[in-house]
């Protein structure tokens, strides 16, 4: 836990969100600012600062998000038509808050390459 990381407080339930997957390792809720019908964030429960911060130690956590991240889009009704993985990792990477998300965006066509 980080003090001061929304996400954290969202993990710990400190902040209240809607979740649409839940483990012990894992939370994804929708995004607070919509860029797309479907946005939802899936975290890890443990402060993780961004993708750099990775290390070997995490690497069953990183496989586990990966396999989630297709079983929320299925829940959430994306599979079917497709939809967008985004990790914007520091400044340049358009990253805002810096505890590792990946952002999961559906229900409309996405243009390539974003802005
Ligand atoms: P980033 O720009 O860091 O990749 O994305 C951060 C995302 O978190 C943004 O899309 C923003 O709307 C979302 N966000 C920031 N604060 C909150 C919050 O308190 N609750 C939720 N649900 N989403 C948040
Ligand atoms: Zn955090």
């Amino acid at each position: 836990m980080q003090q001061d990381c929304i996400f954290c407080k969202i993990a710990k339930k400190e902040v209240p969100v809607q979740p649409v997957y839940e483990d012990e390792q894992i939370i994804a809720f929708p995004d607070i600012n919509p860029a797309a019908p479907v946005h939802v964030l899936v975290i890890p429960k443990k402060h993780i600062a961004n993708l750099l911060e990775i290390t070997p130690e995490d690497r069953a956590l990183a496989g586990h998000i990966m396999t989630v991240i297709p079983q929320v889009a299925a829940r959430l009704g994306v599979a079917e038509d497709g939809f967008r993985v985004v990790i914007n990792t520091k400044d340049n990477g358009g990253q805002t808050v810096h505890h590792l998300h990946c952002h999961i965006l559906g229900g409309r066509f996405m243009t390539w390459p974003p802005g």
